[in-house]
Formats: C-alpha cells, structure tokens, sequence
C-alpha cells in the first residue's frame, strides 16, 4: 500500500508493529523481509518516486577537513535511496576487515566474516549478481586467459561481482506499493524522535513534509536505515529529552565516519605491453584487484587498501571526480562524470574497458580509513526547511591512512621490479616520507560508513552486534553507519547482508 504524506490529514497518528525509516538499499531489503508476515510495517520515506529538488535540498550540509563530495548530491533523497545512482561494484569485505587488529584502534566488529556469509549469500537476488563467486581461482579455470599479476609475497587477486546496478526504486515499486502487510509514506520525513520519560524506549517518530504536514508514527520497533550521514543527524537531532541527542550518553553518535578515500597515487610502466585482461572492467566476468595480504597488514602495521589499474592514457583524459562530481544537483554530477567517461573513450560502450595491450596502467587505491573519532558529524545552527539542524561533515585522515598508502604503492612497485614485470612510478606526493598531503585527486568513495558503529560496549560504540541502539530498547540503526571499520571494498553488498541479518534478529525477538 503506497500514501503520499502530502496527502493525508494533517497530524494524522500512524500505528504499526516495525517502522522502518528510509527505502534505500538497507530499508527496502529489511521491508522485502518482512512482506507477507502478519506484522504491519510503515516504510517511512524522505523522498517520492521521482528526484524532487525540494526533498533533495534537506541533505545540504557544509564540510570541513578533507574535501569530499558534496552532502546534497553524494545521496539521494528518493524512494531506492542512492541505489538511483551507484555503480553496482561488489566484493565481499576480507576476514581480516572484521579482526580486532592491534595496530588499527578500535577494530573488531561484533561478529566474524564466517558469521556474516549467510546474509551475503542471502544478498544475491536482491542486488541481482550473477553468482556470488568470489574464488579468483576459480575465474581463472573458467577462463585460463583471465592471467593476475604475479605480484605474490604481499597481494592477492580480489574477485569484484557486479550488480546491474540494480535500481532499487524502479525494481523494487510495484512489489512493496501491492504487498498488503507493508505500509509505504512517500514525503515522509523523520525529523525527530520521541522516548519516554526515562529514554529508554521510543514512543514515536514525527514525520513532516514541506507540503507543512506534520505527523506521528507509533510503532513496536524502530529502524533508521537513512544511511551514515542522515541516521547520525536524526539521532543528534532528537535532543529534547536527551539533550546530547539520542544513544549519545558516551558522546559517540556521528563520530568515527569513515569513506574510502579513491587515491591516483601512481603509475605502472610494465616492460611488454598487456592487457591485464583480468583487472579490467567487462560484466558478467569478475574483475580482480590488487589487495594486500593480511600478513603484511599485519607486519606493516598498515591499513587495508585494494589497488585498481586503468590504462593509463585513458586515464589521463578522464578529469578527476573531485571536478566532475563538485555540484549540488546528483543528477548533473552523475551526467557529466558519464559523458566525461565516454568521450575519452572516444564515445565507445560507456565503462567498458576494451582488452587492448598498453605498456603503462594508473594505480588507483582504494584506501580504508582507521576509526577516527575526530572524524564526525555534527549539527549546524542552520535548520532546513523542515526545522532540522543541517549536517556538518568533518572528514578527517591522518598519518596512519598516509603512511599505509605510500606502503601499499610501494609495495606494488617492489613487486614490480623483483618480478621483472615492469616498474612504478609514485605520485609526487609519496615521495617524502615526511610529506602528510595526500596526492591531488584525492576524493572521497561516496562510501559514508561508521556514525553509529557496532560494539557490544557501549563505551566503544553506539549500537549493539545486531544494531539495537546501546540503552534503548526498540530502537535499531541499519546499514553502513553501523560499520566498525570500513574494509576495503564499497560496501553495499555489506549493508544488506547486515541489514538481513539485524531483520533477522528483531524477527527472533518478536517471536521471543
Ligand atoms: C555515485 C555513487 C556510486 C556508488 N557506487 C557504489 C558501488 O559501485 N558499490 C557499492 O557498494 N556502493 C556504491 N555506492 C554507495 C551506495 O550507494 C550506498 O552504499 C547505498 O546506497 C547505501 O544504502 P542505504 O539504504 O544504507 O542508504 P541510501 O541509499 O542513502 O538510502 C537511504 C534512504 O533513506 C531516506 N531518508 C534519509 N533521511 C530520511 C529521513 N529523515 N526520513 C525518511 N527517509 C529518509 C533517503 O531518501 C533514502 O531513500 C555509490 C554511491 C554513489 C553516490
């Protein structure tokens, strides 16, 4: 059943057992769990079915620290949330991004990548990949011309799957608009959250829209699946009966944001021209990256980070993302980064590599960020249009993320040399060990992570293992601003499979 919130009466009281607030990737995969149960769930949503600059302007928020992409157009405020314009990369996140790691403070989530494989395997027909075959070994039996680098003491070849990208607003409609048991609110924005007296439990979520409707959602269980950015600001912005903001008696909510940061951090002169048929983009095959052993993580005392290649003079006639995607309209920034891809594919097939030999590749990594909890959101003095205190990003990096990548480059260019395959250039940038900058077309990943991370003590983070908000007890956070540490690879098939997997767990306890 699908409401426009716009619609309905004003201060209408909206009642059920399981309020999910947002239908991104997260929300909608929790709500497509539930269909079809005897349970009534609201499905709160920001945004309509179409782009609406309006809805999209409540997600203005300024920046300081490193330069990231812009806070209104990095998400999208509409049904699918920004499924409407990712790139549909997916790789599961190694073991090791889930260890407690002694060199990397405030590592270890709440559960081991072995815990975590069901709810993956459980993502494939969500996100629609072909197979979920992550086995590098396996891509090359299939297809022994599919060659890794024999780069072999310190990297691995990762195995990248694709989704279509699946469209989670245009696939996922008429299913959730016709299921008898889901409740969909179009222009149904949470603006604050209500407890009890002792703040110990919700009472209800008000909703509001700019057609100056104002509503009340009463429900068993809460979910926020308004991703890193947004869940971190409605909990510090629910501050009437916890003046520091919801779940934030440790001061935690908003803090230890992480992103992958995307580093052009040098170049590969190989000695015979290639290919490098196997790290070149062409769905349905995988793709494989250069990721660091966990050994030498270990060894180095270095953060995880998973190294791209792309010719090199196509690279240079591509402008760097951090000019292409610098506008606050997501529509505009998605059209120029793709028709700046195409044209220097001299107007080819947009992304797809052709396996033509080139002597030199860019190196592109894909850097983790260590938990940093100077690293944060917080609010602004400055309301949107609805009353809500807008979101400040403070994106901070320091010398540990530094330090890892010029080891990660380096690395790639020992192996280089000793394997006779060529050799590698470092970015200017890398050169100094003293040098802090990061190299110049250093930009965020779109990947918000960590804002109201998982740890079982509530010193250490703001939800549980399964994502419960620490001291209230029917309040859950969903996606990647649970994350503990951020891996090495995008993370939306991570977001669903625990997404899934906290469904999982409020479905136990209902029936408990
Ligand atoms: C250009 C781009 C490319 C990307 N490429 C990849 C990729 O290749 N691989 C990958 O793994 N990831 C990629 N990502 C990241 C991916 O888009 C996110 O990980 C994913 O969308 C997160 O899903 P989510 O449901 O948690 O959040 P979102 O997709 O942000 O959805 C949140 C939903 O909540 C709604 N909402 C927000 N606030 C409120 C509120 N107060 N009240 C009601 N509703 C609200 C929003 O409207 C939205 O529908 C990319 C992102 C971008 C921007």
């Amino acid at each position: 059943m699908h409401i426009d919130a716009r619609q309905i009466e004003n201060n209408s009281r909206i009642e059920g057992d399981i309020c999910i607030i947002g239908a991104g990737p997260s929300g909608l995969s929790i709500a497509l769990e539930w269909m079809d149960t005897p349970y009534k769930v609201i499905l709160l949503e920001g945004g309509g079915f179409d782009y609406d600059d309006k809805v999209q302007d409540l997600f203005k928020g300024k920046m300081t620290g490193h330069s990231n992409f812009p806070l209104k157009s990095a998400r999208l405020h509409m049904f699918g949330g920004s499924s409407g314009h990712w790139g549909g990369m997916c790789s599961t996140f190694d073991p090791i991004a889930f260890q407690k790691r002694d060199w990397v403070p405030l590592s270890g989530w709440p559960f081991s990548q072995a815990d975590l494989m069901p709810f993956y395997m459980r993502c494939q027909n969500y996100l629609d990949i072909q197979d979920m075959e992550f086995d590098s070994a396996v891509w090359q039996k299939k297809d022994p011309s599919l060659i890794p680098l024999p780069f072999t003491k310190n990297f691995w070849p990762k195995v990248w799957r694709f989704s279509g990208p699946t469209r989670f607003g245009p696939k996922y409609k008429d299913t959730i608009v016709n299921a008898k048991n889901i409740h969909l609110y179009t222009y149904a924005n949470a603006t604050d959250i209500k407890t009890n007296d002792t703040v110990n439990s919700v009472s209800e979520i008000t909703v509001k829209n700019y057609a100056g409707k104002t509503h009340s959602v009463v429900a068993k269980h809460y979910i926020l699946a308004c991703c890193a950015i947004q869940n971190s600001r409605l909990l510090l912005a629910s501050n009437k009966q916890a003046p520091k903001g919801l779940g934030n008696d440790n001061d935690l909510v908003g803090r230890h944001f992480m992103d992958h940061a995307e580093i052009h951090a040098g170049e590969l002169w190989l000695n015979e021209p290639n290919s490098l048929k196997y790290y070149m983009y062409k769905p349905p095959r995988a793709k494989v990256e250069l990721a660091m052993k966990p050994e030498t993580q270990a060894q180095l005392q270095v953060l995880n980070g998973i190294t791209s290649l792309s010719p090199l003079d196509l690279d240079k006639k591509i402008p760097p993302l951090s000019k292409t995607w610098s506008g606050d309209d997501p529509r505009k920034n998605w059209k120029d980064v793709s028709e700046a891809d195409l044209k220097a594919r001299g107007n080819k097939i947009k992304r797809f590599f052709e396996s033509k030999e080139h002597q030199s590749f860019e190196l592109v990594v894909r850097l983790e960020q260590a938990p940093n909890p100077n690293s944060r959101v917080l609010l602004d003095t400055e309301l949107d249009t609805l009353g809500v205190p807008r979101a400040i990003l403070h994106w901070d990096m320091t010398e540990v993320e530094k330090r890892s990548l010029r080891k990660i480059i380096e690395l790639v260019g020992k192996e280089a040399g000793l394997s006779g395959f060529g050799r590698v250039k470092l970015d200017k940038s890398l050169r100094d060990e003293k040098n802090l900058d990061f190299p110049e077309h250093t930009s965020g990943g779109w990947h918000h992570m960590g804002t109201t991370r998982m740890d079982n003590d509530p010193k250490r983070g703001v939800t549980d293992g399964n994502g419960k908000v620490h001291g209230i007890d029917n309040l859950y956070t969903a996606g990647s601003s649970n994350f503990t540490t951020g891996g090495g690879v995008n993370p939306t098939l991570t977001v669903v499979a625990v997404s899934i997997r906290l469904s999982d767990h409020i479905k136990e306890k209902i029936k408990g």
